[in-house]
């Protein structure tokens, strides 16, 4: 069973990516070690106590849809009441509207919790905290007041709505529409399918954020608006009025996170008071809502970046405990009775210690995001807070495509060292790979993030973004160098090498983009993603040793060595698919797909 490895995301919070020093600096001054401490220890039980042992109900019971009613797996709805009394839907919610204000760094990291314990639960939260944000920073005054201390609570729910049949990577050509009625309320008309808890049992309000085209908008993303569509009205003192014309259609049957409702709504079929089509009012501008909705997609892309790293840390574990229980064969320093643990075998050590080492190398990537997204925010308009600011631009589409794919990965060798069983449902080694499986998927896909790296990011600045962020981290592969350290082996030369190939793919990409030989580019994107995520992550697993006491290390050490004498030396054959391979990959794409 998942036990929160409370002392380890502690140590990445504040030793890895910077927590401690922004503390001693005077930053965060509403925090404290110890108050960061008790947040993570109360988090890591609720994950580990009462979360994870309901995983396993939510997956084989789902979410049955009856007359427009979602019912909730059993055990669920109070596990959903106990975490918003326990307080920890508002952990980083604004303090104006009754959250705790908390920096973003420790939302992530009990969000890291929570979908360790179970995935499908975490997603849920996860779309409020966007919405939270999205109105928070763009919607009147009106609607705050009306809206947002429910949804900082937790009361009461938030959606994402963007996804129609036809337009999911492309938002360009969403159909949903908006009719403005002249008393600044709009008639929403549409279909949108996958939406993630578009309705359930756990809240008596639903807040959905919908996506709509008005009559007189540009085509195209320029076109669209964002509209807050509550599923009950809201009476002038606050409590829950009628019913609006938003229902949802159906229930989408899918490979995993079965507690997770994915639901079609169908707005405005029919009426909602004396007139056809679902009621919303416009959040920010009319015709500037995609821009809205990166702000709840920015904030959501870090917390499913981190679903990756949760299921990562669950699989590992139970992984670990399968291997120290099951006994085959025999293996030279196994001593005992009988056959050997397997986790005496060689090659179940190699399975076992990429799971430690990938999750561990996802969690610091994910953590950085966070912290650097915090001091975006505390240094405001200044010359730092911009610095910042660009910081959390870059690693957003790592941490989200880089921790989600080893999410993936992680299950997966999960699976292998369990063997036959992996593969047998009641062990739960399936279920987190079923899980994992979406994260890549949502939220852009993967493929998508690259391009957003490759395209949007490495420019940033005229490209001196990425190169100050590749200079921080060269000085950490130069201090591993300088340490002297004979147990980190070669762990200094092979990052500086990893940095090396790192340059070279992203001097090549952005002259690719110079020249405007775009598919170039684009076609060295995704392992140019991954090579930024293993050198930037075996840094800080060096760096995460380098700030270990010795004696106190938990062997952070061995595995900064095992991940860069293992793992890194893919980066030289990604640097290679990127700058040797576009042209054999484009040249193949013309010939050889039939
Ligand atoms: C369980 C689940 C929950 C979801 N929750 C929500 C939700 O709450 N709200 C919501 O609005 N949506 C939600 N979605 C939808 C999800 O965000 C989309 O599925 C995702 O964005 C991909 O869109 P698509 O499925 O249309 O795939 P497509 O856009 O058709 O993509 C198919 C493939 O083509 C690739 N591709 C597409 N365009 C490009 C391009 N320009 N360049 C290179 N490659 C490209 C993609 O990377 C992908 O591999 C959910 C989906 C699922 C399955």
């Amino acid at each position: 069973m998942y036990r929160a490895p409370v002392t380890e995301i502690s140590h990445t919070l504040k030793n890895v990516v910077g927590l401690s020093t922004a503390l001693d600096e005077g930053k965060f001054t509403d925090l404290s070690d110890d108050l960061i401490d008790a947040i993570l220890e109360e988090a890591g039980k609720f994950a580990s106590d009462e979360i994870a042992p309901l995983a396993a109900i939510g997956d084989s019971h789902g979410t049955p849809l009856n007359e427009g009613v979602v019912t909730m797996p059993p055990g669920w709805k109070k596990l959903y009441k106990d975490w918003i009394v326990g307080g920890w839907a508002a952990l980083s919610g604004p303090q104006e509207y009754g959250g705790q204000g908390l920096p973003i760094m420790l939302n992530v990291a009990t969000f890291e919790m929570w979908n360790s314990g179970s995935l499908a639960f975490g997603v849920g939260p996860t779309l409020t905290c966007g919405a939270v944000e999205a109105i928070e920073t763009h919607a009147s005054d009106e609607l705050k007041e009306i809206y947002l201390d429910k949804l900082v609570s937790g009361e009461w729910t938030g959606t994402m709505n963007l996804t129609e049949p036809h337009a999911g990577s492309d938002l360009g050509t969403l159909r949903t529409r908006a009719e403005p009625v002249g008393d600044g309320s709009y008639r929403i008309f549409g279909q949108k399918i996958f939406i993630t808890y578009g309705e359930h049992d756990l809240s008596e309000n639903i807040i959905h954020l919908v996506l709509a085209r008005l009559p007189d908008g540009p085509e195209g993303y320029r076109g669209l608006s964002l509209f807050l569509v509550p599923k009950n009205f809201v009476n002038e003192d606050g409590t829950i009025g009628a019913r609006n014309d938003v229902f949802c259609s159906s229930i989408e049957h899918k490979l995993g996170i079965h507690a997770s409702p994915t639901c079609t709504m169908i707005y405005g079929d029919g009426y909602a008071g004396d007139a056809p089509g679902a009621i919303g009012w416009l959040v920010g501008e009319e015709n500037r809502g995609l821009s809205c909705m990166f702000t709840m997609m920015n904030n959501a892309r870090l917390l499913v970046g981190i679903q990756g790293v949760a299921v990562g840390e669950a699989a590992y574990q139970q992984a670990l405990d399968y291997a120290n229980e099951r006994r085959q064969g025999s293996a030279a320093d196994y001593k005992g009775d009988g056959m050997a643990p397997i986790v005496h075998h060689a090659d179940v050590q190699r399975n076992l210690l990429t799971m430690k080492a990938l999750t561990g190398a996802a969690r610091a990537i994910c953590y950085a995001c966070a912290h650097a997204i915090d001091l975006g925010n505390e240094g405001g308009a200044q010359e730092e807070g911009a610095k910042w600011r660009d910081r959390a631009n870059l690693l957003t589409p790592i941490a989200k495509a880089f921790a989600t794919d080893i999410g993936v990965e992680v299950a997966s060798i999960g699976i292998q060292i369990h063997g036959g069983m992996g593969f047998i449902e009641e062990t739960g080694a399936a279920r987190l790979l079923r899980d994992a499986r979406i994260a890549p998927i949502y939220e852009g896909t993967n493929g998508i993030q690259a391009i957003d790296l490759v395209t949007r990011k490495l420019p940033l600045v005229g490209g001196e973004a990425v190169a100050g962020y590749i200079a921080e981290l060269r000085e950490i592969a130069g201090d591993v160098q300088l340490s002297n350290r004979p147990e980190f082996g070669e762990t200094g030369e092979r990052l500086a090498a990893a940095f090396d190939a790192l340059e070279q793919a992203k001097d090549w990409l952005l002259q690719q983009l110079s020249e405007k030989n775009r598919d170039q580019a684009l076609a060295g994107a995704t392992p140019f993603l991954r090579l930024f995520g293993l050198a930037a992550g075996g840094c800080y697993l060096a760096k995460s040793a380098l700030q270990s006491e010795a004696d106190n290390d938990f062997g952070r050490t061995v595995l900064a060595r095992f991940f860069a004498e293992n793992l890194l030396g893919e980066t030289a054959s990604l640097k290679s698919a990127i700058v040797d391979g576009a042209d054999s990959l484009l040249q193949a794409a013309d010939t050889a797909l039939v």
